[in-house]
């Protein structure tokens, strides 16, 4: 790799202090701040750190911070992977992970929605891989749409090589002015937010995978890529069985993606698969916390199309906790819970907690699914007979489960 000019050296290297003075004063794990700091230093230090090296850009609604770990965990195979794996997946986040690896010749970056056509513009990125779009917390179906327009704009006239999900209309509108795309059929679990042709506002027909707008021409592309089940369909046909540890069907299409972006930079299915296997648990997700003998598995939901995947997850046949909190990054207003369908949880021992917890406890008596309320959630999981119990929790709530149970285990 080129070096860096003086002043980006320079900026670069103070960002880094600035993100381990956070971390040792005990301000978060610093990569934030860092980029912060790198950034007012030199505004043009995410252009010249992205400079020279083969960049992959991972965007949705849900799923973001999963994909963007497994890709690195493929693209290991070919060398050192800078990646910001703790979801800062704003510029400064980027700045921090890219400083923090500076000889890496490729990177794997998580991106928020809003923030991807700034990134691809700064960064220059070879590779956007592009999942799925939904309403997270309080936005709506217009919002997303005009995300969605932002990235078509975006990705007009570059020479990026897009892996999109053809399940998703709006992703596949979003991403199909794009020079090169390869078509993933990743799967949708959420139709809520694509009834309407994003191209035309005709309604759109589904016949199984299959989606076509009934007044104009916009449909579904024909996929190279497809999960099936437990199984990834490459582009030849050939079948992989995707024996991941993350559990769902929402990790096995984002394994599916994961190994078409791979194929991009190279790295072929038998070599990357085998990477994705050793992926357990992403930014605590999926982990097990413990105490006096109940085991609570930690599922995160932070909106409508995360509940329904975690609902996926969750075992049927244990109790569960759901913690619900409205703190800023979980959105102040908790009229979301009123898009989600609870009634999956009948008939299952129920316990509600987190801040929110009477606006969850009326949702669920209203979809007739009997719980027991609980002040906290320590006091939830100690009404638990010893043994394994799921726990969905938004934002904030899981993020205070983690720190109150310390170490996952
Ligand atoms: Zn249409």
């Amino acid at each position: 790799m080129t070096q860096l000019p003086l002043r980006a050296q320079l900026a670069s290297a103070l960002g880094r202090s600035a993100a381990t003075l956070s971390r040792m004063t005990g301000r978060g794990d610093g990569s934030v701040i860092g980029g912060r700091v790198g950034l007012l230093l030199e505004p043009d230090l995410l252009r010249k750190l992205a400079h020279d090296r083969r960049l992959a850009l991972v965007s949705a609604t849900n799923g973001k911070t999963t994909t963007t770990r497994l890709i690195t965990s493929a693209l290991l195979e070919l060398g050192e992977v800078a990646t910001n794996a703790f979801g800062a997946n704003m510029p400064a986040g980027h700045v921090s992970a890219l400083a923090q690896h500076k000889t890496a010749p490729y990177g794997v970056l998580e991106v928020d929605e809003k923030y991807l056509p700034e990134v691809l513009d700064t960064t220059g990125a070879g590779v956007v891989c592009l999942m799925n779009l939904s309403r997270d917390q309080m936005d709506r179906a217009a919002e997303i749409w005009l995300l969605a327009q932002k990235w078509r704009r975006a990705l007009s006239g570059k020479p990026t090589h897009v892996i999109a999900n053809c399940d998703d209309p709006l992703v596949t509108w979003g991403a199909s002015t794009a020079a090169k795309v390869t078509w993933v059929a990743g799967g949708q679990r959420w139709k809520e937010d694509s009834w309407c042709c994003p191209e035309c506002g005709g309604p759109l027909d589904r016949k199984d995978a299959f989606w076509a707008c009934r007044e104009c021409t916009f449909h579904r592309p024909e996929p190279q890529w497809a999960l099936d089940d437990e199984m990834a369909v490459d582009p030849r046909g050939q079948r992989w069985l995707l024996d991941i540890q993350l559990p769902g069907l929402a990790n096995r299409s984002n394994a599916v993606m994961a190994l078409a972006v791979a194929e991009a930079f190279g790295v072929p299915v038998e070599r990357a698969l085998p990477h994705l296997r050793e992926v357990t648990s992403v930014a605590g997700r999926y982990t097990t916390v413990e105490r006096d003998g109940r085991h609570a598995r930690l599922l995160l939901a932070k909106n409508p199309a995360g509940w329904l995947e975690a609902f996926d997850v969750a075992d049927p046949q244990l109790p569960i906790i759901l913690s619900v909190n409205a703190q800023g990054p979980d959105g102040r207003d908790t009229s979301w819970l009123w898009d989600v369908d609870y009634r999956i949880l009948r008939g299952r021992p129920v316990f509600v907690t987190g801040e929110r917890r009477l606006d969850l406890a009326l949702r669920l008596d209203v979809a007739d699914v009997p719980f027991t309320l609980c002040n906290t959630f320590t006091e939830a999981l100690a009404m638990q007979s010893p043994g394994r119990v799921d726990v969905i929790a938004n934002y904030t709530a899981f993020q205070q489960i983690r720190s109150e149970f310390g170490r996952a285990v």
